[in-house]
């Protein structure tokens, strides 16, 4: 199957390698080694041609400057062949890192979903990985248990707090997010939140709760943006979706129940759609990286 965008990179994550930290160091600085940039959650892109946006990343021997900006943080993305990548997060203190030297008339610093679409796919992949783990960092700088800073270990796949009463170790996480098309052969259920663009329309979605499988969820969250009922749940695939840490599980529902009723606080319109209207006059459809766009791309060729 067709990867959905955001994953499907090629890189090695090198696991065995984030425990080597000379083995880093020596990497940090190798000619054969590369920095991908992200600053304030943004990904370095070239957009020299419109059309074909490019991911900008960074010889490392080009990059001492920015390695040794205070506050700098790194984490192994992974190998590719003798390669190895890291993602380098440039301090938020810093007012332009576009302009930085280093940097400067390489691209400059955008919203990865701006361009996601538009870039080669293992590009798309990359940017999101070092976006995802880099957001991450931002967030855990001090323990959640003790409040003490915290440092990053494990070629930056880990943190941990530096109180050595408390010591705990803390772990990237990804919020498990559901996402389903709710459909009962011949129609499907599309809902539109207020933030929506006028007239677009879209699959239900919404997080996984404490002590709750990924079946109950996807009938929870239908039953409560549109008291549908379900009958039973397909796995479709899953999409990283860092934006900025959930990871959207996607699903088929069949529905049990015809009557809709939405959640106004979270829904602001939802009805049925048969096949031939998504096929003959569609309504706005969400962007076409999402997986809620493939589930109902898929569904309408089943
Ligand atoms: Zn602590």
């Amino acid at each position: 199957m067709k990867h959905n965008l955001y994953c499907g990179g090629s890189l090695d994550r090198g696991f065995l390698m984030r425990k080597d930290q000379a083995w880093i160091t020596t990497r940090l600085a190798a000619p054969s080694s590369w920095l991908v940039p992200v600053w304030r959650s943004l990904s370095l892109i070239c957009s020299a041609d419109a059309a074909a946006p490019r991911l900008v990343s960074l010889p490392a021997a080009e990059g001492a400057e920015l390695l040794a900006l205070p506050g700098v943080e790194t984490a192994l993305l992974g190998l590719a062949g003798d390669s190895a990548y890291f993602a380098v997060d440039i301090p938020r203190a810093l007012e332009d890192a576009g302009a930085h030297p280093a940097l400067a008339e390489r691209g400059g610093f955008i919203e990865l979903r701006s361009v996601g679409a538009l870039l080669p796919a293992p590009e798309a992949a990359l940017a999101a990985y070092a976006r995802g783990l880099m957001w991450w960092h931002q967030r855990q700088r001090f323990c959640g248990v003790c409040g003490h800073a915290t440092e990053a270990r494990e070629g930056g796949h880990q943190r941990t707090c530096l109180n050595t009463a408390c010591a705990a170790p803390h772990f990237p996480r990804t919020d498990p997010a559901v996402i389903m098309l709710v459909h009962d052969d011949e129609r499907c259920v599309l809902g539109r939140q207020p933030r929506f663009a006028p007239g677009l329309y879209s699959t239900l979605a919404g997080f996984v709760e404490p002590g709750e499988s990924l079946e109950e969820a996807v009938a929870r969250e239908v039953f409560e943006e549109v008291g549908v009922r379900i009958a039973d749940v397909n796995y479709f695939s899953s999409q990283p979706w860092p934006f900025p840490s959930s990871l959207m599980l996607g699903f088929y529902a069949r529905a049990a129940s015809v009557d809709i009723q939405i959640q106004p606080d979270e829904i602001e319109h939802a009805r049925w759609f048969s096949r031939k209207e998504l096929l003959a006059t569609p309504p706005g459809l969400p962007r076409i990286d999402s997986i809620s766009r493939r589930l109902i791309e898929n569904w309408l060729r089943w």
